[in-house]
């Protein structure tokens, strides 16, 4: 299956006949060929998708039977959690402990969506109460459209999820294109698609690369909707294309997330949360830890244990037992990580720990856990997205000049501050320009809860019921009593 494209329910080769090659970052060995699709099978999955949802194939069923599949969905997620997270590593390159987290999670959020799309049959009506009292006015929401969604390479099955999970919920037909250098698990969503019966042309999916695939889905008429993860240069080009139809848009984009500790804080715990922050998937997240702000007093022992701690951490791949850091997912974003290690030593900052390839490694695409000190506010480094496994870390003398350096960023999409004192605490979290804040922690993320950025980190949110009105229109319906 991994060679075709999953449109209107089967499995076909794509019209162009080309594959891309998979690689396990790990090993650097070819591991599969995904189909690379082109314009022509991305209008063919848009117009399967247009014809489920405007038949009332999938919109017109109830809540609760969308709830079904989407249940359904998740059993077959769960059911081979652990062949989908051993996928997961081989494409990625992630830690298998981390793999069974995201599908676990990927399974979590069609359950939790399920609920939603039940909870719409009762309240997807609100009654408005209007000034003249010879109206009366309700608003109704109705799913959205079609969907084109676009997803980056770092959560592969998890991302796919939190788009098309909520997208079927609500009522959506929904075509998607998964980042060409993982798109293995996402594929899976077509084979479970395919064991539950989905109806038809609700699901679509089409491999391929982003000027190949993405862009026509991006341009296509008949998409209503865009939901896309990635980068800000790719999100804009995404927000352009859409502009000609004035296509509904959210973006889930970078970030250049800090974390702010004061002196008053519990040091061990504070490189806890930061490892945590900056190596789970090796750096590769969009909201990871990777600008610290360190309070004066504190600057030199946190700086000491962490390096300590980062240069103990086992580097390997992500099958082998013990793992915590694997290789990163390709060597285009490899040679870009070390590229901006070597542009910030020779900017002039100091390379506490790592830096480099881990020694004793010969192939696979590997970098050691990072610690970058002594740079510029204005250098790239402590600027601009690394997206890999490399901290920056500033000391800072107040409060007002922490919100200062954190707030200092384009981007906006998380940030995180711990201290002892609870009230200082709220009260920057409220200063924070970010739109996920976390309180003496970093990275816990809900289903539950709204999900991304203010500024060039994006627009609109993910999950929780932020994530469901995403593809939902409110239409307000008036008459003359
Ligand atoms: P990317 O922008 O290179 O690619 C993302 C997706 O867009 C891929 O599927 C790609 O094929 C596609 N694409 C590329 N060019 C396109 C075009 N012209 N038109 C349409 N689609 C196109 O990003 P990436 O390297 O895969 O992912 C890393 C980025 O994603 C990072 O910047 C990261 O911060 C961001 N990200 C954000 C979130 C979030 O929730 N905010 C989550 C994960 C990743």
């Amino acid at each position: 299956m991994q060679d075709k494209l999953f449109i209107d329910g089967k499995w076909e080769k794509p019209r162009k006949g080309g594959t891309i090659d998979v690689i396990n970052p790990a090993t650097e060995e070819v591991i599969g060929k995904a189909a690379a699709g082109t314009s022509n099978d991305v209008d063919h999955a848009v117009k399967a998708a247009r014809i489920a949802f405007d038949s009332g194939r999938w919109p017109k069923l109830t809540g609760a039977e969308r709830a079904r599949y989407l249940r359904a969905i998740a059993g077959k997620i769960d059911e081979r959690r652990h062949a989908l997270a051993r996928l997961e590593v081989t494409d990625n390159g992630k830690p298998l402990p981390e793999a069974l987290w995201d599908i676990d999670d990927a399974a979590g959020c069609f359950n939790y969506y399920a609920g939603l799309a039940e909870e719409l049959d009762d309240n997807a009506e609100e009654p408005i109460a209007v000034a003249d009292s010879r109206f009366s006015s309700k608003a109704v929401r109705e799913p959205l459209g079609v969907v084109g969604a676009i997803t980056p390479w770092n959560y592969p099955l998890l991302m796919a999820a939190w788009k098309v999970a909520p997208a079927l919920a609500a009522g959506c037909t929904i075509v998607l294109k998964p980042s060409e250098l993982t798109p293995l698990t996402a594929l899976e969503l077509g084979r479970i698609a395919e064991e539950i019966d989905l109806p038809p042309g609700v699901l679509n999916i089409v491999t391929g690369t982003g000027p190949d695939a993405g862009e026509p889905l991006t341009e296509h008429p008949l998409v209503d909707k865009l939901a896309f993860t990635g980068s800000v240069p790719t999100g804009r080009k995404v927000m352009m294309a859409g502009a000609q139809d004035i296509k509904n848009i959210s973006l889930e984009l970078g970030g250049k997330s800090p974390f702010v500790v004061f002196a008053d804080s519990d040091i061990e715990k504070a490189v806890e949360w930061i490892m945590f922050g900056i190596f789970w998937n090796q750096g590769q997240v969009c909201s990871a830890t990777s600008r610290v702000l360190v309070e004066e007093p504190i600057y030199d022992a946190v700086l000491r244990r962490l390096t300590a701690e980062a240069a103990r951490i086992k580097i390997g791949n992500g099958l082998d037992e013990g793992t915590l850091l694997g290789p990163i997912v390709s060597k285009g974003q490899y040679d870009k990580i070390l590229g901006t290690i070597e542009r910030a030593r020779q900017d002039g900052a100091t390379v506490a720990v790592g830096g480099s390839r881990p020694a004793g490694f010969d192939s696979g695409y590997f970098i050691e856990p990072t610690v970058l000190t002594d740079m510029a506010e204005d250098s790239f480094a402590w600027r601009e997205e690394i997206f890999g496994p490399v901290v920056c870390l500033m000391p800072f003398s107040d409060e007002e000049e922490a919100i200062r350096l954190a707030n200092d960023s384009r981007f906006g999409l998380a940030a995180a501050v711990m201290s002892d004192d609870r009230t200082r605490c709220e009260r920057v979290a409220r200063a924070f320009r970010a739109g996920i804040v976390w309180i003496n922690c970093s990275q816990p993320t809900f289903t539950e809860a709204p999900w991304g950025g203010y500024k060039q980190s994006g627009i609109g949110r993910e999950l929780g019921r932020w994530g469901l009105a995403n593809y939902l229109e409110v239409k307000q319906i008036t008459s003359f009593d």
